[in-house]
């Protein structure tokens, strides 16, 4: 596939991910410089075409589009360090803290630098395929000119100017999975002590209601967002007195209901506020 518009860009960082980005951005008929601290895991994207820097700051000076995807932000510092950023792009892929990516955007502005924020929701083998993402946040005018390049590697979607945006939302859809698998793990230990075969639960029974689960949650969010808490579906008195069942069992079980607990707790917290009557999208406020 030849790009619309071939442009010059460079990337910093040839892990298991930074090499991902790199092979969808020449395959995609981009012209591709290429850095890592270990030259070596350069071949595999030079023998594609992609031109290798000695060393980062001649990396930064040959595109005008520089992706950055390292370890971590102490990393991206210390090697941005080491090159002029002045009228550069720069696209810091590297997971972080929001606080991290703010930090970040002012010192590549202080070095004449226009900063883009990115999280990226995709594992590297999703990489230049459907479905994946990545979030952006920063510049705007950095993102518009260069969103038809950024889309070899993932879909692009901007999310506002505060560069701590993407971050954000990576970790908040990160939370959501966390919550997710720490269902899975407490339900997996359920079934497993009582010996019914795991696969056949997760596969016919978690997964199908789960998904039903989740098309709930845009109207959950409505009630989040607009303070009404009323519910004709299971108001906070019933999940108490579901969530009470649920550990007394895993007690009986002989299982450790530990990930579970800090949910009881909250549902218990705010019932005892005499508010038992709401339904679970009021839990939001015990926890803002
Ligand atoms: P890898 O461990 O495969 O690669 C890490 C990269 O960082 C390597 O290029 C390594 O260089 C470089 N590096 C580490 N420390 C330094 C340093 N002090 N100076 C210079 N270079 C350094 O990790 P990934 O590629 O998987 O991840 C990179 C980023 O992408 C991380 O922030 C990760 O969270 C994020 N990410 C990864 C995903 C994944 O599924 N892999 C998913 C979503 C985001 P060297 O080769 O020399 O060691």
């Amino acid at each position: 596939m030849n790009a619309e518009m071939p442009e010059n860009i460079s990337v910093l960082g040839l892990g298991l991910m930074g090499s991902a980005l790199a092979g969808g951005l020449l395959a995609a008929g981009h012209r591709v410089t290429v850095w890592n601290r270990t030259p070596a895991k350069a071949e595999p994207l030079v023998a594609k075409g992609a031109t290798l820097a000695d060393t980062p700051a001649r990396a930064v000076e040959a595109s005008p589009l520089v992706i950055v995807c390292l370890l971590d932000y102490p990393s991206v510092e210390e090697v941005l360090g080491q090159a002029s950023l002045e009228g550069r792009v720069i696209a810091n892929l590297t997971t972080g803290r929001p606080a991290e990516a703010r930090e970040t955007a002012s010192w590549v502005a202080g070095r004449g630098g226009d900063y883009l924020d990115g999280g990226i929701m995709a594992v590297p083998q999703m990489i230049a395929q459907p479905g994946a993402l990545i979030l952006y946040s920063g510049s705007q005018r950095a993102f518009d000119r260069y969103q038809p390049a950024l889309a070899a590697m993932a879909e692009p979607r901007f999310t506002g100017d505060d560069p701590g945006m993407a971050p954000l939302l990576d970790l908040a859809m990160l939370t959501g999975m966390y919550g997710q698998i720490a269902g899975l793990l407490e339900a997996a230990a359920l079934v497993t002590s009582a010996k019914f075969p795991l696969g056949e639960f997760v596969e016919s029974l978690l997964v199908p209601w789960l998904n039903a689960m989740a098309a709930q949650q845009p109207a959950w969010a409505a009630k989040m967002e607009s303070g009404d808490h009323s519910t004709e579906v299971s108001n906070l008195e019933v999940n108490r007195a579901g969530l009470e069942n649920l550990v007394r069992t895993f007690r009986e079980q002989g299982v450790k209901p530990d990930l579970l607990l800090p949910m009881k707790t909250i549902v218990d917290q705010r019932t005892a506020r005499g508010l038992g009557h709401e339904g679970l999208s009021g839990l939001i406020e015990e926890l803002l």
